[in-house]
């Protein structure tokens, strides 16, 4: 099983954090030992001081396929939650201003937490789009709906599919609105599409 993830999604979230709309997806990967589920909590890592939140709506992909048309790409998953792709903004940032490879920023143990899995169509809101929300301490500190994606969900997995054979039970994460901020030891971070709770995550 493989996660792939996608960055800079949400124009909003590109320039917070300064960085350009990039012209085509800009995708990377995490292993499946990046899995934090069953709202297990997160253990702060010691290699940063500076991890990042960073809301998701994620796509369980349900069939294998390659080179996946758009239009058929909506027959590929059925499943969804909410997760979070934990950053180390302090490592990414020292990687990136070198040109390096950030994979250790983006890839390490625990950072794709997952929340329950519904089914996809059980999320969308009366318009079809996905309205959906973290707090921190009980406080909303990301909002987002799937209408401000750059690349929708699609789209997003009929370009991965170029590079990656999808197979089932790979997990697409679709990219962050914005409002990422660092959490803290103690944090409460909880994801709701709507009213529904999907995501329960205690920082230790
Ligand atoms: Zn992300």
């Amino acid at each position: 099983m493989k996660i792939i993830c996608i960055g800079r999604n949400y124009a909003a979230h590109a320039a917070e954090l300064n960085n350009p709309i990039p012209e085509t997806p800009l995708l990377f990967l995490k292993p499946d030992t990046a899995v934090l589920k069953d709202s297990k909590p997160f253990y702060h890592p010691d290699f940063s001081k500076d991890i990042h939140h960073e809301i998701e709506i994620v796509l369980k992909i349900s069939k294998n396929g390659k080179s996946i048309a758009p239009e058929f790409a909506h027959k590929y998953y059925e499943m969804a939650t909410l997760g979070i792709d934990f950053t180390a903004r302090d490592l990414q940032a020292d990687l990136k201003s070198k040109g390096h490879p950030w994979e250790i920023s983006k890839a390490f143990d625990n950072s794709a937490v997952l929340g329950e899995f519904v089914p996809f169509s059980s999320l969308k809101s009366d318009d079809g789009h996905i309205d959906f929300k973290l707090l921190n301490n009980k406080i909303c500190v990301q909002h987002g709906n799937s209408s401000q994606m750059l690349t929708g969900f699609d789209a997003l997995i009929s370009y991965a599919s170029r590079f990656f054979t999808l197979q089932a039970g790979d997990l697409i994460f679709s990219g962050t609105p914005a409002g990422v901020a660092q959490v803290k030891i103690n944090d409460i971070l909880e994801g709701f599409v709507g009213d529904k709770k999907l995501l329960h995550c205690e920082i230790r």
